[in-house]
């Protein structure tokens, strides 16, 4: 809301912020143009363009910051983490004030954290928290173990072991489960994994659920680079070697991305007939393709995470960062980065299903009703 306001006083703001800077020579943003950080440039590195996602947050966190009044170089890397590198000193090399960044490799960028440092420039790491490193100021993102939750409580409701309202559903199982993972070098990833685990294992335990393969650990299950061939290619191989006579009934996917890759797999194999449905497969993003798959009663879930907001506090804590304030963060205790805790600001994510997803992403204005036709 304040941020809002600030934006839409324009001009009065910018130079509000001109006098801001030049009063706080003391802060922590300082810099060799004197502190003045109106209308200054700041880089923003993103992952990859092969997802959606990035896409919109790399814009919406552009647009918010040249709305008030900075300029800024966004830069992707297509999940190269040298090319991620290079991107980082470039524009630390251009004169950039601060970094947003949504690292590839969360611990393969601590010699451009420490230029950053030396050259007094403040980090926020992006959705994504930056690892084995003390130049990390801050931290945006979403409450990831709970986006873990959410999928293993998805899953659950799919099956029908729960209800949406959390009461015990009526089916008992045995059902036979897989279990995917995001890719290890994302700080994240066992974050959802563990969430997850947090609502299926009970279930595992006492049997509703079984694993076939019995490969139930981070590390097995796994995806590199959240690449979608390689989860399609682990979903064959589960097939082939665990359901020579049993159907698979539901997936835990960690990403819309990898849900896709999921079911080509079992497309193949089969499924999805009226004979053999798809099992109940979950997801995250709510990326075009898979909410058009929910809407088609393929994949079963996904997780929304309004992109838009996450730029707009994101901006909205470089602007303050770099008027040499302190900016606002709500958890303080769970990102550890292996050196410190960093201060986060984590917004909620949200179940979508068949039956929601026109109520939280068109009537929200996230996607045009036509996009998902
Ligand atoms: C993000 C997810 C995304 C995944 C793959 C994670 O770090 O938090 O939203 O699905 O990366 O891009």
């Amino acid at each position: 809301m304040r941020f809002a306001r600030m934006v839409a006083a324009g001009g009065a703001f910018a130079m509000a912020a001109a006098l801001v800077a030049c009063g706080s020579s003391a802060k922590t943003t300082e810099s060799s143009s004197g502190g003045d950080t109106a209308g200054a440039l700041v880089g923003v590195t993103m992952p990859t363009k092969s997802s959606e996602r990035w896409i919109s947050d790399g814009n919406n966190v552009k647009k918010a910051l040249e709305d008030a009044g900075y300029k800024v170089d966004l830069q992707y890397a297509e999940d190269d983490i040298p090319t991620q590198a290079n991107q980082i000193e470039n524009q630390i090399t251009k004169g950039a004030k601060l970094l947003i960044i949504a690292a590839i490799n969360g611990t393969a960028l601590t010699s451009q954290l420490q230029l950053a440092k030396d050259s007094n420039i403040p980090v926020i790491s992006y959705d994504r928290l930056i690892r084995n490193s003390p130049n990390v100021d801050y931290y945006t993102s979403f409450d990831n173990f709970k986006v873990g939750v959410q999928q293993g409580t998805s899953l659950l409701t799919g099956l029908k072991i729960k209800n949406e309202d959390g009461s015990e559903g009526s089916a008992k199982g045995p059902f036979n489960i897989e279990l995917f993972a995001g890719s290890p070098d994302d700080n994240n990833a066992p974050f959802f994994f563990d969430g997850a685990m947090s609502v299926l294992k009970p279930y595992i335990d006492k049997g509703t659920l079984v694993v076939r393969s019995k490969q139930t650990d981070f590390k097995t299950v796994a995806i590199l680079r959240w690449k979608a061939e390689t989860a399609q290619r682990r979903m064959e191989d589960l097939i082939t070697k665990f359901y020579g006579g049993a159907k698979v009934n539901g997936v835990l996917s960690p990403y819309d991305g990898l849900s896709i890759g999921i079911l080509s797999a079992l497309k193949s194999a089969g499924y999805g007939t009226a004979g053999q449905p798809y099992p109940v497969v979950t997801g995250q993003d709510a990326e075009v393709a898979s909410v058009k798959s929910i809407n088609a009663g393929e994949q079963y879930s996904t997780i929304f995470k309004d992109t838009r907001e996450l730029a707009k506090v994101t901006a909205k804590m470089a602007d303050e960062v770099l008027k040499g304030n302190k900016p606002e963060t709500n958890n303080d205790k769970d990102y550890d980065n292996g050196v410190k805790v960093v201060p986060a600001y984590l917004l909620q994510p949200v179940i979508v299903v068949k039956g929601n997803y026109e109520k939280l992403l068109v009537e929200s204005g996230y996607y045009q009703a036509g996009q998902l036709k």
